[in-house]
This record gives structure tokens, sequence and C-alpha cells, in this order.
């Protein structure tokens, strides 16, 4: 058990690995190191009709589970999956998505989610760097984007497989060494690369979890993160190692605090995973249920502001930290009430950290270095990419073993006066946006693809995307441009207000001067002509919305919610306040359908049953923030007297 309140040990994070991480960190694997796939069963004797997952769909015993995962390896096995084979998971969020990469390890092969949420051509980049030429998929899921690959099996929702047939029963041996999945991430060329993970990282990381967190047969984890974020390893595994249940949200309730929350309320859920986002979403949608005991956070730094609140009822809260590179999680902190910055914890197990400067050399205690992570959690590297893999991953000159490689991060830190692991930022040009990893490096190679763009950049400016363009002789048709790019990039990569430059700002040696962009101005992107909101409701949305949203210029009757730069967690806000003005329960999903104040406002009226329209409310409200306080105070009393 990491004890949380001691200081991080110096010769954890620099220099000589501490004992836990040295010598086994690589190479020599223990028993359970054999493979994840084969480690999540140790509960199928001892609790074989205890439920395993819980999804939209249903729910599923181990037992169940084992047979689900059994079939359809054995159809797996019969399309030729075998050890290192590829197998991209397009997948709806149901019980079958866990069957589906249980499967796929079981038959040997290694999974690569292929996000239904992403364009279709990002997907066929993704598939032929990764060599995939089988493909898991289920009815909900759009066909055109599987388009041009040779096998696609479609299962049911709880994982059946609906077409192919068994290859005769067969098993292949556990192997750490062998590849579990293939993560994608954004990769500064432009291209996005995949992290190659083996099954001994996986099970590191599974171990480590177990003993540091309370966890066990009672608890239940809500799964809230998409198969394309590493993190989703974690929460869909580690119940399944602990003798729990995973509870897998549905596609609609990741997205709606709302029902995220009735969810977790209903399945009695005690244990949670998310972004900072993540956090705010459900904290913005009636609180955190006070039975989710233990939350981790991370994916982003941990504002102080946020670990308060997510302490305020005494739940037990990590900041859990690392890269794809090194699997899911490398170091852990138990965060405790108090000011002060939210430290990184100190490294899981069979992990090392070391704080290097430019040329290697670990730095002095207090200065800023790079981190470094050693030990069973990193990655082979970057599939397919050598130079690539070469620049990062990096020869260990302190594990002991030989061939062992460390991982450089780009991540800055310190340690504190107090011994503390302090985050300090990037080194580069990677960013998160609402918990996504964005290298701005793709975005501006995206721009610059743009046959009327001459030049481009792309930064983060109050949270959120801009870019900066350019043009060569022709002006640029910004909604065009962002319309382009949803090709191949995904939703949350696209840049949210952009501005025109005749050059870009250069520093003194001729690079690009980030510093020296500008912050654009808010802007409503040209799509749709201003049309003044209609006083009432109308006027009221248009007022939440800029608050939300940040604008300062109006917001017109038709303009799109999500092109005005949108998110999901301005989206749950939105929500928020419409709920606390009218008094009116609205599903989130109202916003996604009806984007513009004069739709939204029109669906508003047809979900509300109350005997005053919500006009009437408006216009009541509006006469009564008139009044001036006697004249309130004279009102009230005349209703008290008439009650
Ligand atoms: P990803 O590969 O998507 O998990 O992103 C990894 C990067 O996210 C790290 O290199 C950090 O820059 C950032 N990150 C992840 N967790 C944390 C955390 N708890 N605090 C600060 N930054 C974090």
């Amino acid at each position: 058990m990491t004890d949380d309140t001691t200081p991080l040990p110096r010769s954890a994070a620099n220099g000589a690995a501490n004992g836990a991480a040295n010598g086994a960190a690589n190479g020599a694997a223990n028993g359970a190191a054999n493979g994840a796939a084969g480690t999540i069963w140790r509960w199928l004797d001892k609790a074989p009709d205890a439920v395993a997952v819980t999804g939209s769909d249903g729910r599923l015993t181990y037992r169940e589970l084992h047979r689900r995962v059994e079939d359809l390896a054995a159809v797996l096995r019969g399309h030729g999956v075998g050890p290192e084979t590829p197998v991209g998971l397009c997948m709806e969020r149901t019980t079958g998505m866990l069957v589906a990469m249980l499967a796929v390890w079981t038959a040997g092969g290694a999974y690569v989610p292929l996000d239904p949420a992403f364009p279709a051509g990002r997907l066929a980049m993704m598939r032929q760097d990764a060599g995939i030429g089988l493909v898991l998929t289920q009815a909900g899921v759009d066909p055109t984007l599987l388009d041009g690959v040779p096998a696609v099996v479609t299962l049911s929702p709880g994982g059946r497989p609906l077409t192919g047939a068994p290859a005769p029963a067969g098993g292949v041996a556990a192997d750490g060494d062998r590849l579990a999945y293939l993560m994608f991430t954004s990769g500064s060329t432009g291209r996005p690369k995949g992290v190659a993970v083996p099954h001994r990282a996986v099970a590191n990381l599974l171990e480590s979890f177990a003993e540091l967190l309370p966890i066990g047969p009672e608890d239940r984890w809500l799964a809230v993160t998409t198969l394309s974020f590493d993190i989703s390893v974690l929460e869909l595994l580690l119940p399944l190692f602990t003798g729990g249940r995973v509870v897998i949200a549905a596609t609609g309730e990741v997205s709606d605090g709302w029902a995220l929350r009735e969810r977790a309320v209903a399945e009695g859920v005690t244990i949670m995973q998310a972004t900072p986002a993540g956090w705010r979403i459900l904290l913005e949608s009636g609180g955190v249920p006070a039975t989710i005991r233990t939350r981790l956070c991370g994916g982003e730094a941990l504002p102080r502001d946020l670990a308060d609140a997510l302490l305020a009822d005494d739940a037990e809260l990590w900041n859990v930290y690392g890269p794809t590179e090194t699997t899911v999680w490398s170091t852990a902190g138990r965060v405790r009430p108090g000011p002060g910055a939210v430290d990184l914890g100190s490294p899981i197990g069979r992990t090392s950290l070391h704080l290097l400067d430019g040329n290697g050399t670990p730095v002095a205690d207090g200065e800023v270095g790079e981190l470094h992570i050693g030990g069973a959690g990193v990655a082979r590297g970057y599939h397919g990419l050598p130079g690539q893999t070469a620049a990062r991953f990096l020869p260990h000159p302190h594990a002991g073993a030989p061939g062992a490689r460390m991982y450089a991060t780009g991540d800055l830190a310190r340690i504190t006066p107090a011994g503390r692991l302090e985050y300090l930022g990037r080194a580069d040009q990677q960013v998160k946006v609402h918990g996504f990893r964005i290298e701005l490096g793709e975005i501006e190679a995206a721009l610059r693809a743009a046959a009327e763009v001459r030049d481009a950049a792309a930064a983060v400016r109050d949270g959120r995307l801009v870019a900066y363009l350019v043009p060569r002789a022709q002006a640029v048709d910004w909604a065009e441009l962002r319309e382009r790019l949803r090709a191949s990039l995904p939703d949350y990569m696209i840049p949210v207000r952009h501005t025109t430059l005749t050059s870009l700002p250069l520093t003194p040696n001729g690079k690009l001067d980030r510093a020296a962009l500008p912050t654009p101005s808010w802007t409503r992107p040209g799509t749709a002509a201003f049309r003044a909101p209609a006083a009432g409701v109308e006027s009221d949305l248009a007022e939440i919305w800029a608050g939300v949203l940040g604008a300062t210029e109006p917001i017109g009757a038709d303009d799109d919610f999500f092109e005005l730069g949108g998110h999901s967690l301005a989206a749950t806000q939105i929500i928020a306040r419409v709920q606390a003005r009218y008094g009116l329960e609205v599903p989130i999903v109202v916003l996604f359908e009806r984007p513009t104040i004069a739709g939204f406002a029109a669906r508003l009226d047809d979900l509300d049953d109350a005997e005053l329209s919500l006009a009437d409310v408006a216009a009541l409200r509006d006469q009564l923030d008139g009044l001036s306080a006697e004249e309130l105070q004279g009102l009230f009393d005349d209703l008290a007297a008439g009650s």
C-alpha cells in the first residue's frame, strides 16, 4: 500500500530507482504478469454467479461473461486471429464491448479501438497503419465507417457473433510480452500514432491498483471512458480482477451528467474514474452521488478547487497521472483537503520516475526537469514508427536490466521542498482540451494542407482550440474549411475560433513565437445569417448561452451551439441553468438534437406541461425584476393574505 502522506522518496524520482522499481521493472515477469486476459478470470471459480458486468442491454455473471468470451474467441480464431493479430473494435457501449475486448485477448490477438465517433477517413488511416483485416462491430454503428474492411463480424449488444463460424477449440499460452492493444493518439507529424502495449504492462497496472485502492467484490465501478482512451482499460478490468462489477455507461449517458448520475445511483456505484472535465460534468448535474466513495481523477492536472469539491463529502480522492506510452497511470497520490497545488503522488508498482535535464542528467532538488518513466508499464513503442519510438523510448541507464527503456514524457515537474512531485505543464506542443490529448502540430498540418492556407498555427486559449491562418491570395472560408477538417480530425480537434494574420509571429531565431499569437476575439462563425432572438424564452436562452460560452458578441436565434464552441461541459451548464430558471427537467440530448436557440426554445415549450407557458414565466420574471424591494414585499404580502 502506498502511504499517501509520505513524501515522494527522492530515489523514486531521481537516479537510482527504489527497490520496487528496480530490476523487476523490466524483464522478469511475476505470476500474474503473464497475460492480462488470464488474470481477470481468477474470480470465475470463486464466484461464478456474481454479476460481472451490467450495461444498458442487460447483465452477465462471471460464468456468462466467460462463456460469451470463449464463444466469440472461437469465431475470431476461425477468422485466423492469433498472437499479435490486430482486431479493430468499432463498438457501442454495451456489455458486448467488454466481451469483444476479452475475446480478442483470449484468441491471442490485440485490440485496436476504432471510435465510431471518429471520421471515416481517420479510422481508415488507423486501420491501415495497424494492418487491420478484421473489425468487430455492432448493429447500431454506421456501417459506412467500415467501408473497405476485408472482414467485419457484427455482434449483438451482449457480444454474441451474428455472423462467422467458430474454429475448433484451441488456446494460446499466456505470454506477457504479447501485444494487448494498439492505442492511437494524436501525432505531431500530422498522423495519429499507435502505442503498442504488451500484456505484462496491463497486468502490472491491475496488480498495482488492486493493492493501492480499497476495492473488492462489493464494489461497482462505473465505466465512462471511450475505448479509444487507454484509461478505459483500468475501469473495465480492475473490477473483474478484484471480483466486483463493471457498470458500463451507455454512449448517451456518458455525455449527459444527469443520466449518468441516475445510472450511478440506480446501480449503487462505489467507484469511478474520470478526467477533470468528466468530474465537473457530474458536479454540475446534481453532484457526485455519495455512494461513489472512491474517486480517481487523471488525464489532466487536477485543480485544487475541483479536488476540494470532490473531497467535500469525505470521499477518497486519488490524483492519477500517466501517458498512454507507459500504460494508463504511472503515479497515484491520495489527495487530502488543504491549500496548495495537488501533487502527482508516487510511482505505482514496478515503476520508476526520473526527473532529468536536457542532457539526461538528474536535476537537483527543486529544479524543473522532464519526467522520464521506466518500469513494467513502458510500452513497446509506436507501432511501425522506429524513428519516433527511438526519439521517446530511451535506453534506461538506471534499470539494471539490459535493453530496458524509459519513456521521455515531455511533462515538466519538480520535487517541492516538502518532497512532493509537482506537475508544471508540458515541454512541447501537446495539449489537453476537455481531457482529450491533442498535438497542436497535427491540427496545424491539417490546416496547412488546405490549398488556400499558406501557413497556420493552432493554440489553446481559455480552454478552447483556436486557429491562426495566413491565407494565400484568396480569403479563407472558415466554415467551409472546418467542414473539410472534419474528414480527418475528430470533433474535439476542430478549432472553434480562428483569426487571419498576414504572417505568423517569429522569434529572433525564426521559430514560431507562440507567446506572441494574439487571442482571437469571439466571433460568430459565418454559417448562419444573424437573426435576433425573439423577446422572452429565446432572449433568455441567448443570455444563458453567452454566459456559458463567454461570447462577447450577440448570439443569433439560428446560431448552432456546437459551431459556437459548445462542448459537453458547456452543454451541461446550459441545461443546469435552464433547469434553474424554468424549473424544467430537460434531457441534454435536446440540445444535441436542437442546437440553435430557436430550435431549443421550441422544444422547451413542447416539454413544458405546466399551466404557465415558458413565455409567461419569462415575462413574469421580467416584470418581477423591474419591481423595487417594497413593491415585491407588497406582492408577497398580498399573496400571503390571499392564501
Ligand atoms: P494520455 O496519453 O492521453 O493519457 O495523456 C498523457 C498526458 O496527460 C501526460 O503526459 C500529461 O501531460 C497529462 N496528464 C495525465 N494525467 C495527469 C495528471 N494527473 N496531472 C497532470 N497532467 C496529467
